[in-house]
């Protein structure tokens, strides 16, 4: 069978997905480090209604922000696998090559546009 996309192509989206990894697990510690809840002093103030409100809500803010970035590490992640296998390009759907537009935009992508959409509807 013969190889949907070049090596060097491959090579080259290797090294976004373990940069852009690398971008993501720094973003998630960043996030960490922003959450009331896990400051120090929060169990032990006294701090008045508002505050406590404010807390639960950046709470929630951060709490989301990370769900979505660690959705996109395993995304990445998966890809890389992909890439490991020989079969990184490869709709997970249909099995037809991604076009190479696609990859170069969204470097994680599973699938071809068509089954994309099909997921998504
Ligand atoms: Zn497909």
């Amino acid at each position: 069978m013969a190889k949907a996309f070049s090596q060097e192509f491959i090579n080259l989206q290797k090294k976004r997905l373990e940069e852009d990894l690398k971008d993501l697990l720094a973003k998630i510690e960043e996030l960490k480090k922003e959450d009331p809840f896990l400051d120090p002093d929060h169990a032990s103030d006294n701090a008045a209604v508002d505050t406590d409100v404010r807390e639960q809500v950046g709470h929630e803010t951060v709490e989301a922000q990370i769900k979505d970035l660690n959705y996109r590490v395993s995304e990445i992640k998966a890809a890389l696998l992909r890439i490991n296998k020989g079969k990184y390009g490869i709709c997970l759907k249909c099995a037809k090559p991604i076009p190479k537009a696609r990859l170069e935009v969204i470097p994680e992508s599973a699938y071809c546009i068509d089954c994309e959409k099909k997921l998504r509807s």
